[in-house]
């Protein structure tokens, strides 16, 4: 039996921008994620599967070896640090910002600067390189709201136009880091399933290039 190549997704803006990108080394879902709910999607390959799973488990499930590859944002990653994984290929898809925001004009506080993000890792380590000490809050989303109530003094938050920061009287202050969705590898099938990993890093690398 031909050995399978198991591929982590999330739902959405990732699943959409990274169809045509395996369309382009021949792998067609048998399935639309967004009408179905199987969680497990065949494809036109048999032995192509692909898991759609939330964004923030896409690292945990190729770390794992649960899946062989997977699409996730850099915001994602940098979060769950990248133990076990590859990241061969910058998709240049889903692209932002992770910066810090803050209420506009707002002086930063005397004490200690209290952050709200689900961010957390990033975030200290952020401050950490910074020499900063702050407190970190972790919230789950709409982080936006944190600084409005009181809650914190600053979010962190990964930032596109910045319509949803001044919708809410915030403005992005410092950038933490470049975001765009990345391929990822499991470290162990990179050289198990060599020959098929590899195939699909190239032709997914040309893709992007040819974009
Ligand atoms: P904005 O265009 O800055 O108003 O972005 C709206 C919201 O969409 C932000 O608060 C983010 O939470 C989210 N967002 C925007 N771009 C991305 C992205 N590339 N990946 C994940 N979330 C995003």
């Amino acid at each position: 039996m031909s050995e399978t190549l198991t591929i982590a997704l999330s739902k959405g803006r990732i699943y959409k921008e990274t169809m045509p990108l395996l369309a382009h080394a021949g792998i067609i879902p048998k399935d639309d994620p967004e009408t179905s709910r199987k969680l497990i999607l065949d494809t036109n390959h048999d032995d192509v599967k692909f898991v759609i799973i939330r964004a923030t488990d896409v690292p945990t499930y190729v770390q794992y070896g649960a899946a062989d590859i997977g699409v996730a944002g850099k915001d994602v990653l940098l979060e769950h640090g990248g133990e076990g994984l590859y990241e061969p290929v910058d998709l240049e898809i889903a692209k932002c910002k992770l910066m810090t925001a803050g209420p506009v004009g707002a002086a930063a506080p005397e004490g200690r600067l209290r952050i709200a993000t689900k961010f957390v890792n990033c975030a200290r380590r952020y401050f950490a390189e910074q020499g900063k000490q702050v407190e970190v809050i972790k919230l789950y989303g709409s982080m936006e709201l944190a600084p409005l109530v009181g809650l914190a003094d600053q979010i962190i938050d990964v930032v596109d136009t910045g319509n949803t920061l001044k919708a809410n009287g915030l403005e992005p202050l410092e950038h933490i880091a470049d975001i765009s969705s990345r391929l990822v590898v499991n470290k162990a099938s990179m050289k198990m399933k060599h020959a098929k990993v590899k195939e699909l890093i190239d032709h997914i690398a040309d893709a992007v290039k040819s974009k």
